[in-house]
C-alpha cells in the first residue's frame, strides 16, 4: 500500500487562520459550509481541550466543561482567496498544490484494497508546481 507522507495543506484552513488572526494558531477546524449557491465558505475554528473521562476520553472537544463552545471564530473564505493561497503555496514551495509533492491523488478506498492513488492530474505525477517559474524535469 502506498504511504503518502506529504500532503498539501488545507487552503481553506490557511485563509481562515489568517482572517481570524494570531489567536487561531492553535485552534482546530470544526466546520465548513458553503454559503448558498456561491463558491464561498463559512469556516469555523475553535479552541479545543482533551476529554478527561467518558467513552471519548483522550479525544478533543470544542466544548468546555459547561457544555458551551470554547473560544472560537468564523471566517468567510472565498474561492478566489483559496486560489490565491494555492498560488502562493506553489510559488513559495515549488510543490504541486493538489498533491503536495507526492505526485499522487486519491482515487478510491475500500476495506479489501485500502486506499488507491492515481497520478496527480495537475502535475502529471511529478509533484512539482507546473507554474510559478519552476522548471519541469524533462
Ligand atoms: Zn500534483
Amino acid at each position: 500500500m502506498t504511504n503518502i507522507e506529504q500532503r498539501p495543506p488545507s487552503f481553506m484552513e490557511i485563509v481562515a487562520r489568517q482572517k481570524i488572526g494570531d489567536k487561531a494558531a492553535e485552534w482546530q477546524f470544526f466546520k465548513w459550509e458553503r454559503i448558498g449557491d456561491t463558491n464561498d465558505f463559512l469556516v469555523g475554528l475553535g479552541e479545543t481541550r482533551k476529554l478527561l473521562s467518558g467513552k471519548n476520553k483522550g479525544k478533543g472537544t470544542w466544548r468546555g466543561t459547561d457544555g458551551r463552545m470554547l473560544p472560537h471564530g468564523n471566517a468567510v473564505v472565498t474561492w478566489e482567496e483559496m486560489e490565491a493561497a494555492k498560488a502562493k503555496y506553489e510559488a513559495d514551495t515549488g510543490n504541486c498544490s493538489v498533491c503536495g509533492n507526492t505526485g499522487k491523488s486519491f482515487a478510491s478506498w475500500s476495506a479489501t484494497d485500502g486506499t488507491k492513488y492515481r497520478n496527480c492530474e495537475r502535475c502529471n505525477g511529478a509533484g512539482k508546481a507546473p507554474i510559478a517559474g519552476v522548471e519541469a524535469k524533462t
